[in-house]
């Protein structure tokens, strides 16, 4: 898969660290985007039921001409198809839509935990695995009390947690809650959207250090923790930039100071308390 690297989930697939997210990606430009994407050498892409773009990753999965097998794509099982019978019949949907026969990876995306209904998810999850029509399944927002729940009602860990993480909320108990159980972070927004971090002083320093840009020092940072990040971009060149992050290595010195940046900021809904 190119000079991407790939880490081994729990269950002995493996995942390619890098791709390419395409939440607020128009459904009529996704199949563009993620043409772009796999013309550079990106193999996975991160969409969800509720993007409303699953059709476009399916066109230009089925255009692309490469082997299934080369390719990990995420899709994601929205909170109004959380239940076992539900989540079963929202899973082919998306199969459906994608034109697949399976997805690498199907999460549940919101725990939602005062509904009641993500450990019967979890467990239709579970099923479709059995059932070849998922390889691997994991979660989404999820805190440990929530994994623990699924854990011990179903004995299956979840391969991934896909978590909002960034240098502002560097989530670190999740993510140590989560090498502790063999589970994968995903970091999502792993760019804190883009917004005021990519000026940040000290990760402008870095990156001009480097010769890179802030937003490849942050990327480069998820990859160095061990997390696996899929930016959002529909712009070639940054698609190409977001990529560009194997041939540098950030020292323990910037590492360091980039954890100083932790200031608990949300960007997204505490998973506490959307339902
Ligand atoms: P992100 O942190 O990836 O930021 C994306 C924004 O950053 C872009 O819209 C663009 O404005 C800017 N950007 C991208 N590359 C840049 C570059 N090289 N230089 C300067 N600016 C750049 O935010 P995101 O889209 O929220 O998160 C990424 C992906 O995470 C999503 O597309 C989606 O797949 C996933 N996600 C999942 C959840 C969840 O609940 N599971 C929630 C949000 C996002």
């Amino acid at each position: 898969m190119a000079n991407i690297p790939t880490l081994t989930l729990n269950d002995g697939h493996r995942i390619p660290q890098l791709g390419l997210g395409v939440w607020q990606t128009p459904a009529e430009q996704t199949a563009r985007v993620v043409a772009t994407a796999f013309e550079l050498g990106y193999r996975h892409i991160d969409t969800a039921t509720i993007y409303g773009n699953e059709a476009g990753v399916g066109q230009a999965v089925k255009a692309s001409g490469l082997a299934r097998r080369e390719l990990f794509i995420t899709t994601k099982l929205w909170n109004d198809d959380q239940g076992y019978d539900a989540a079963l019949k929202a899973l082919d949907a998306s199969l459906a839509q994608l034109q697949l026969d399976y997805v690498d990876l199907y999460l549940i995306h919101w725990p939602r935990p005062g509904r009641g209904l993500f450990v019967d998810s979890w467990k239709a999850l579970v099923q479709a695995q059995k059932d070849g029509k998922v390889r691997s399944i994991g979660v989404s927002n999820f805190r440990a009390q929530d994994i623990d729940r699924i854990v011990e009602a179903s004995g299956v860990t979840p391969a991934v947690n896909q978590i909002e993480l960034h240098p502002l909320l560097q989530q670190s108990e999740l993510r140590a809650y989560g090498s502790a159980h063999g589970i994968v972070t995903e970091s999502w927004s792993p760019l804190a959207q883009g917004g005021e971090l990519l000026a940040d002083p000290l990760l402008r320093e870095i990156a001009s250090r480097h010769g890179k840009s802030s937003a490849q020092v942050i990327l480069r940072w998820h990859v160095q923790l061990g997390l696996v990040v899929f930016p959002k971009s529909v712009t070639p060149a940054r698609i190409a930039e977001n990529m560009a992050i194997f041939d540098f290595e950030l020292d323990p010195a910037e590492m360091a100071a980039i954890a100083t940046l932790d200031a608990g900021k949300r960007l997204g809904p505490d998973p506490a308390t959307l339902d």
